[in-house]
């Protein structure tokens, strides 16, 4: 019987011979399943796959008694993870314990199976068996129980009574006594088995429990050791991740090391660079330094005179101040002197409608120049009006503008100007002060001719110029600048003392007289203008132009404000001519009014009244501080020269009038001219004198600049001076080694010269020997001794004349090389050696004119041409002036040994000169011809080389040696004497060898 515990039917097991029941026979637990694959589950797994646990048995009945053997099959299906220990339990069979405290865990693992075969139960007549499980720690667990019968021996393999001998296998025949014997035995004997069994059971029990016990305690301690283990391991793998970590670390610090390393190199290398580089500036710059320290001296020197100039400067620039300032007053006084209201008056041309008209003029231009008008009134009456300035209708924009230009210098100086046009409409009133484009006027030439001023000053000071543009229309101010029309009444406010301004008035800042007229455009475009019936562009309200300059004088700081007011005013024409009505007729009547107001405040000012009416009208009002006071007033009354005007003329006339009388009256009338007089002459000296100091002023700069260029030309000039003083070193090494090249040859020339000096001395000696031989064979061979003479006189020609052509080549060289020492050398140890030449020259001279004289005895005696002689002594300058062409020389030395060696061989000699001599033509003649050429030669030498030693030298010799021949007694006497003179001078060792 096969129960499949826990679990139905096994439906695998079809073919096998056991039939696997589902579970039955127990009683308590409960059933448990799993889908785990179970290991080594044999033929039938899926028995493993179930169990029944907790408290429970199984109790099979109604068996046969017998023997049976009982299998129990486990597996650890719900612990899989473990541990030891979870479930153990007992199993009892008949309630005899069969397995002591099993933990199927611990001995196969999960999801493993485990059997427990043939356990031999004995079923006795009560026919059940009982198989209990007792947990021990946890509850007790059976996946399959299987329950055999013993097999018995078949029937008839199994005979009562016989037993079968051991031996021979024979069956023997037993009686029942004895069978009942031998079964007594056999149970004796098996019951002590049984009995010996049990106690080696009872010890092997024992011992397994004792082992059991152990292992239990060495499980325990195997897992503690495991779970230390596992923290080790974990430990391990925490210092992994953490060793992983920095190695990872260690790797980047690594790379970034490398890199660094790298990044390192090159910047150190840079460094180097730099560094090398740096040294070099550091060479350079303390090389500079040097040249610097050399010249700090000069540079002290140019300190001082650049802070003298300074000083001189600060003076200059007070006493050019004191004298602005001074100007500034004397130039206020001339315009006070001038009167602080002036009137112009301008006439303007008539129109064509007015000529073509026949409108007669009514004005008289003759004594214009002396500012006076006339008007014919009505008949012959002629009217005389005087004012500061009459303009007549030829007088254009520009004759206007240079009368009221002085005012615009007043306004620089911090005055405040006021300018206006009065006169009837159409007279020109607009035309004078905005002019056209084309003919521009005051406002515009004012405004330039600021700028121009400003321009001129700005070393001195600086000006900030600001426009506005006004319009007094109806006793209402308008700002022409502004952009958008404000609702807003402008009003006048008093500033400060004498300062008066409309606030929120647009102010102009201008920088430029294009800005200027864009400004002026837009002020002219925005005015107000009517039309009535006397003319259509008349203007019925007053445009007022207000610059405002601000100075600040740069030398002392000091700031002034002034302004300058260009008044266009409207049209002062009657109302009872304008016929106007309604507006019109307000317009009129606030015109009119204002410019009464205006000429109230004029005779207010005038008469110095305590009560000036400024706030009659807004004109008058706005003007306040432009009128009175230091402040200058310019007004041009515009008249129109036309009949039909003259009532209004007149009108303008008597206003303008009014207004000049007024100012200047009886007292100012009486201005001491001869003041006046002397007051311009101080001007104008002040003036000169300004411009005197403005010119010394400028030249100090001028000096000042020059100088520190000439500082740094002379740098410049002393650092190439220090490369030409090198290169001159140089050049200077190159000619001291020349020179000692050229003392070495000196040297050399002075032994030749001691050798030919022994020569010279032996041949006298053979001189005289062969002499005295000839004396002895005078008699001999006479004719022999001719021939070979005249032989010898031939070759000796010929050699001569190459000679000569040697020298003139040599004394070429010499010349050139003497011309390249002059011209290269200008060195001391050059002159030093010249001078030296020159010693030696004169020395050698001396010793010429000793040699001169023997040679030329010596010829006289051997019957040898004067030429050759000189052309020895020739040999000799030569080789004192050309050192380079010694060899030449020498070869030349040889050849007159040579000759001389001829000589010696010749005995007749002697014999042949004294038949010579005694013709006396034939050796005088011979001297004669040579002269001639020799002198020749001599000045050919001179035109090429230019030495006038030379020539002098051989001339002297020339008239010597011609004199020798001519008379030798004198010459040798002269010889002697000349002999004594060296004797008595001998200081070199040539003279004493060729005196010897
Ligand atoms: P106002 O402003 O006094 O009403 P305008 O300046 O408008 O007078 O001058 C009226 C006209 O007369 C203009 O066409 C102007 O060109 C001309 N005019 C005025 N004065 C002169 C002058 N001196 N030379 C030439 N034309 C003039
Ligand atoms: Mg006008």
């Amino acid at each position: 019987m096969f129960v499949n515990a826990g679990g139905g039917i096994v439906k695998e097991e079809a073919n096998l011979s056991i039939r696997v029941q589902p579970d039955s026979f127990f009683q308590g637990g409960d059933a448990l399943r799993t889908e785990e694959t179970i290991i080594e589950g044999g033929n039938i797994p899926s028995l493993y796959q179930s169990a029944r646990v907790g408290n429970f048995c199984y109790l099979f009945n109604n068996l046969s008694p017998g023997d049976y053997f009982v299998d129990l099959h486990f597996a650890e299906i719900i612990n899989i993870n473990g541990p030891w220990g979870m479930r153990v339990f007992d199993v009892f069979m008949q309630e005899e314990k069969v397995l002591s405290k099993l933990d199927i865990y611990s001995i196969v693992g999960a999801n493993k199976a485990l059997q427990l075969a043939d356990v031999r139960v004995s079923v006795g007549e009560e026919g059940t068996i009982i198989i209990r499980f007792e947990g021990v720690n946890g509850n007790p667990m059976v996946s399959g129980l299987c329950i055999k019968r013993e097999a018995r021996l078949p029937a008839s393999q199994v005979k009562q009574g016989y037993v079968i001998c051991n031996n021979c296998d024979a069956e023997i025949e037993i009686s029942s006594a004895q069978n009942k014997y031998l079964r007594m035995m056999a149970t004796v004997k098996y019951e002590k088995k049984i009995e010996e069994l049990k106690t080696q059971c009872q010890l092997k029990t024992d011992e397994c429990h004792e082992a059991w016990m152990s292992l239990t305690a060495a499980s325990e301690q195997l897992e503690k050791v495991r779970m230390v283990l596992d923290n080790k391991f974990l430990q391990n793998l925490y210092l992994d991740q953490a060793m992983e970590k920095q190695a990872a670390d260690l790797r980047d610090i690594c790379s970034k090391y490398e890199r660094d390393k790298r990044l390192w190199t090159a910047v150190l290398d840079n460094l180097e660079k730099k560094v090398m580089a740096m040294k070099k500036e550091h060479c350079q710059l303390s090389h500079e330094v040097h040249q610097c320290s050399d010249s700090i001296p000069e540079l002290n020197k140019m300190v001082f005179a650049v802070q003298a100039m300074v000083a001189q400067c600060d003076d200059l620039k007070l006493k050019f101040s004191e004298e602005q300032a001074k100007r500034k007053m004397l130039y206020n006084q001339i315009q006070e002197a001038k009167g602080n209201i002036r009137v112009f008056c301008r006439c303007r041309p008539l129109r064509k409608e007015e000529i073509s008209a026949g409108y007669p003029m009514v004005t008289d231009f003759d004594a214009a120049k002396d500012g006076e008008l006339g008007i014919f009134a009505g008949g012959s009456t002629k009217k005389i009006f005087k004012f500061d300035r009459v303009y007549t209708p030829k007088d254009d924009q520009v004759d206007v503008f240079a009368d009221a230009s002085p005012m615009v210098v007043s306004v620089l100086d911090g005055y405040n100007v006021c300018i206006f046009a009065y006169g009837q409409t159409g007279t020109g009133k607009t035309f004078t002060m905005e002019g056209s484009e084309q003919n521009r006027g005051v406002n515009y030439r004012t405004l330039k001719q600021l700028f121009k001023i400003a321009e001129e000053r700005k070393d001195t000071f600086t000006y900030s110029i600001s426009v506005s543009v006004l319009e007094v229309y109806n006793e209402q101010i308008r700002d022409l600048l502004a952009t958008s029309p404000t609702s807003k009444k402008l009003e006048i406010r008093q500033a400060s003392e004498g300062v008066h301004h409309v606030p929120g008035i647009v102010e102009a800042r201008v920088e430029n007289i294009k800005e200027v007229w864009s400004v002026l455009q837009a002020g002219s475009n925005a005015r107000a203008v009517g039309s009535n019936n006397v003319n259509e562009h008349s203007s019925r309200s007053h445009c007022m132009l207000c610059i405002m300059v601000s100075t600040k004088n740069l030398m002392n700081g000091e700031c002034t404000k002034s302004k300058l007011w260009l008044v266009d005013l409207a049209g002062s024409e009657r109302l009872a001519k304008t016929e106007v009505q309604g507006d019109r007729l307000k317009e009129a009547q606030n015109i009119n009014r204002s410019l009464s107001a205006l000429g109230d405040v004029i005779s207010a000012l005038a008469s110095k009244s305590c009560h000036i009416p400024f706030r009659n009208s807004k004109l008058t009002h706005l003007l306040q501080d432009s009128l009175g006071g230091d402040s200058k007033t310019l007004m041009f009354v515009q008249i129109s020269p036309s009949e039909q005007d003259l009532g209004e003329t007149l009108s303008s006339l008597n206003f303008a009038t009014r207004v000049r009388g007024v100012e200047l009256g009886p007292a100012r009338k009486q201005i001491d001219m001869g003041e006046l007089q002397k007051l311009k002459m101080m001007l104008d000296k002040a003036k000169h004198e300004l411009r005197s100091k403005e010119e010394a002023l400028k030249k100090l700069e001028e000096n000042l600049h020059n100088s520190e260029g000439r500082a740094k030309g002379k740098d410049q000039l002393c650092r190439s001076q220090q490369e030409k003083v090198s290169e001159l070193e140089g050049r200077l090494a190159s000619k001291t080694q020349f020179c000692r090249q050229l003392e070495k040859q000196l040297l050399e020339l002075a032994d030749g010269m001691k050798e030919k000096e022994e020569i010279c001395f032996n041949l006298q000696q053979k001189v005289k020997e062969l002499e005295n031989k000839l004396k002895v064979q005078e008699h001999t061979k006479p004719m022999t001794l001719q021939h070979k003479v005249k032989e010898l006189e031939n070759i000796l020609k010929d050699r001569t004349q190459q000679f000569e052509h040697h020298s003139a080549m040599l004394q070429q060289q010499v010349n050139e090389l003497e011309n390249k020492l002059t011209t290269e050398g200008r060195n001391q140890g050059f002159q030093m050696l010249q001078q030296k030449i020159k010693e030696l020259e004169g020395q050698l001279k001396l010793q010429e004119q000793q040699e001169s004289v023997l040679p030329v005895c010596c010829a006289e005696k051997l019957g040898v041409t004067p030429n050759q002689t000189k052309s020895r002594i020739r040999v000799q300058v030569l080789q004192e002036m050309d050192p380079q062409s010694m060899r030449n020389l020498n070869s030349m030395n040889q050849t007159i040994n040579q000759e001389s060696v001829l000589l010696k061989g010749t005995d007749s000699l002697h014999k042949i000169r004294r038949r010579r001599e005694l013709q006396s033509t034939g050796t005088e003649n011979n001297i004669l011809l040579s002269t001639p050429v020799l002198n020749k030669r001599i000045l050919s030498t001179e035109s090429k080389n230019a030495r006038p030693i030379d020539q002098s030298r051989a001339l002297a010799r020339l008239t010597r040696s011609t004199k020798s021949a001519a008379t030798s007694h004198r010459i040798l006497s002269s010889n002697k004497l000349y002999k004594d003179q060296v004797q008595g001078n001998k200081e070199s060792n040539k003279s004493k060898i060729w005196l010897r």
